[in-house]
């Protein structure tokens, strides 16, 4: 049976690398929702609708029906990728900049909508493993399995510090635990869809888990 399966939480929890692995085991489609709300971000970025010290959020949302979006896979890596407008952004939107500005512009009612149709779109009648924040809660609330990943701060800082080292960014430690802080306060206090568990869900905490011991975990779940 194909099911639907949503992995929500706080940022860098594994989230992604769970849902992958998830999705590569079973033969399902992986969709990364955090990835869009990047992609969004690095539009407004490159059109000057957000900054550190401002956003023009009337003039994001007029533009919203430029923003085109696509998944496409890659299979020498085994997973899709993000496109905008055309554009492979992969890497650009997992910058540290774009980082701290995409909470800013998730919380846009009129982005969120937009995303969330697209994304119930995607997962119409297919097998799907999907992340984020809104999963379990606002696009698949009847979605079959539910995850909710959380870790400490600190847990999740060292993992996304250790991360965009690897890819070369030079980064501060510092600044990296402030944005996931960041981040958590703005995505669990925003008023359209916050972050919060599904009354359904179950819960992963992966400061007491490996990746091995997580993945058993929920594909044991899966084929019960
Ligand atoms: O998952 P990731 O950390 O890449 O997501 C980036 C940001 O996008 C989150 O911090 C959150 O603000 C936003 N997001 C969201 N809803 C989703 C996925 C991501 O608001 N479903």
């Amino acid at each position: 049976k194909k099911i639907t399966i949503a992995i929500d939480g706080f940022s860098s929890t594994g989230k992604s690398t769970l849902a992958k692995q998830l999705a590569k085991q079973l033969g399902y489609v992986y969709v990364d929702t955090g990835a869009m709300y990047r992609a969004v971000t690095l539009y407004a970025m490159q059109n000057g609708f957000v900054s550190e010290s401002h956003l023009n959020k009337e003039a994001l949302i007029q533009s919203l029906p430029n923003v085109k979006l696509h998944f496409e896979f890659n299979p020498d890596l085994g997973f899709a990728e993000m496109y905008l407008n055309g554009i492979n952004v992969e890497t650009e939107i997992r910058t540290l900049d774009v980082s701290r500005l995409v909470s800013k512009v998730a919380e846009i009612s009129e982005v969120r909508a937009k995303l969330v149709e697209q994304q119930q779109e995607m997962g119409k009648n297919k097998a799907i493993v999907m992340d984020g924040r809104d999963i379990g809660t606002v696009v698949f609330p009847d979605a079959e399995l539910k995850i909710f990943m959380t870790a400490s701060p600190e847990t999740r800082a060292q993992r996304r510090y250790d991360e965009l080292l690897e890819k070369g960014q030079s980064v501060s430690f510092a600044d990296v635990l402030q944005n996931v802080k960041e981040r958590d306060y703005i995505d669990t206090n925003r008023e359209d869809s916050p972050l919060v568990k599904a009354d359904d869900a179950i819960v992963v905490d992966n400061s007491a888990m490996d990746r091995t011991e997580q993945f058993e975990l929920v594909l044991n779940i899966v084929k019960d």
